[in-house]
């Protein structure tokens, strides 16, 4: 017969351990993974937003050229049809600014930071494919000359200033519409390619940063499903296993005192509300000290076990039994009066009486009698309140009563004199 005393409960198995150590194992791989993974990400992300602030600055320095060149020619050439010191002043910055925006473009291409395919492009129309930075350097030679030149006061020799006119034309041509034209052209081209590689760059920075993110939280839903989840399962089962074995006996299998203690406050709890009579009874093996000397501890042992299992298959599910110690066990029949008690408790006397222990490692003798004596207490007391140290008292001196009597009895604690 199935009892509530005897539900099976989960055990922790060596196999257990290893999938426990195996599921720390992932979460840490796992783990390192997202870690790496996220730095990664946050790499590409500041790398993403670096290269658009240099792309800009690029591109920003490339767009000046294109309005510095045009700036050079107008002011160059207003400056010639009249002589004003304002457009002398602006043609000089327009110079300087040609100077400096060329040098950091320079600066740019020629440092060792990080190639990208952009940089490697802009080099290469700078340098070779279309020889920008050449050109640009003979421009601005050119408008220092056309500067140098206007600033030579004019010869008091007709002939000499006739000729110093001529010059002075011919460096403005170099510096002005045509030429200039040209130069735009091939800077607005390079511009343009250059903001093109500069756009496709971030897009792969961008559609790595979205791998990476679905990477991640790929990987966080692995670790959710196969590790996070197995872990609080094996958590779980531990935690249920701690409760079994803080509240079991670990050689029968039965309730230990505690778990005893805790059900009958709890049965007490059922009482307050519904009026029944209960029995509280303490079984004691008889002359058990005897089986130990003589047959071993481990005899003692089989003997407790399969004492256990009379108690476990004679009584009711809903009766409540435990081990509260060494040979002695304790039981709680709910719903149960003296009268009836006394007949349950004594035909489980009998039973222990004509079911002798088997013992199958030891050959003689093959099976061992034993007898148990029994003392038990009717409750609850008239107007008394329920206190379980109070029957076990009660119950005790009846068991020591049938031990005085003789043992191998059942004696009502309510009934002594
Ligand atoms: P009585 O009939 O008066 O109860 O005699 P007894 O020998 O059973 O009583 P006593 O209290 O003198 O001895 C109880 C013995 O129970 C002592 C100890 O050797 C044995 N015992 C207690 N716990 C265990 C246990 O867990 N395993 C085994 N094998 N023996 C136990
Ligand atoms: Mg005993
Ligand atoms: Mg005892």
């Amino acid at each position: 017969m199935a009892s509530k005393n005897s539900a099976p409960a989960p055990t922790i198995t060596a196999r257990d351990e290893v999938i426990v150590s195996w599921l720390h194992r992932g979460y840490v791989i796992g783990l390192t993974f997202i870690i790496m993974l996220t730095l990664t990400s946050h790499h590409l992300t500041s790398k993403m937003i670096e290269q658009e602030i240099v792309g800009a600055e690029v591109a920003s320095n490339l767009s000046n050229q294109i309005t510095l060149i045009s700036q050079i020619g107008r002011y160059s050439a207003s400056y010639y049809i009249s002589p004003e010191d304002l457009d002398l002043t602006l043609l000089e910055n327009s110079v300087n600014n040609m100077k400096a925006t060329l040098g950091q473009i320079n600066v740019y291409i020629n440092s060792g930071e990080e190639e990208s395919a952009a940089k490697v492009a802009l080099r290469k129309a700078m340098k070779d494919s279309l020889m920008l930075e050449k050109r640009l350097q003979t421009f601005i030679a050119e408008s220092d000359d056309y500067l140098r030149l206007t600033k030579i006061p004019p010869s008091k020799n007709p002939q000499e200033a006739a000729r110093e006119v001529l010059e002075i034309q011919k460096s403005l041509k170099k510096i002005s519409d045509k030429p200039n034209q040209e130069l735009i052209k091939l800077l607005q081209i390079s511009l343009a390619d250059h903001q093109e590689n500069q756009l496709s760059e971030i897009k792969y920075l961008h559609d790595m940063q979205t791998i990476l993110t679905y990477g991640i939280v790929f990987i966080i839903m692995l670790e959710a499903m196969f590790i996070f989840l197995p872990l609080v399962r094996k958590v779980e089962k531990s935690q249920k296993n701690l409760m079994r074995l803080a509240l079991e006996d670990t050689l029968t299998g039965l309730k230990n005192r505690r778990a005893f203690t805790k059900d009958f406050d709890t049965y007490e709890k059922v009482l307050e509300r519904k009026k029944e009579k209960f029995v509280l009874a303490i079984c004691d093996l008889d002359k058990f000290k005897s089986v130990n000397d003589t047959y071993g501890h481990d005899v003692g042992e089989l003997v407790l076990k399969h004492f256990a299992n009379i108690l476990k298959r004679t009584l009711r599910p809903t009766d409540i039994v435990a081990r509260m110690g060494g040979e002695e066990f304790a039981i709680l029949l709910t719903n149960t009066d003296e009268v009836v008690a006394f007949k349950v408790l004594d035909r489980l006397r009998q039973i222990v009486e004509k079911n002798p222990c088997p013992l199958k490692e030891v050959s003689e003798p093959k099976k061992l009698k034993f007898t148990t004596s029994i003392g038990f207490a009717e409750g609850p007391i008239e107007n008394t309140k329920i206190n379980i140290d109070e029957f076990m008292k009660l119950a005790d001196l009846a068991l020591y009563k049938a031990k005085e009597q003789g043992r191998n009895m059942v004696v009502n604690g309510r009934k002594i004199d």
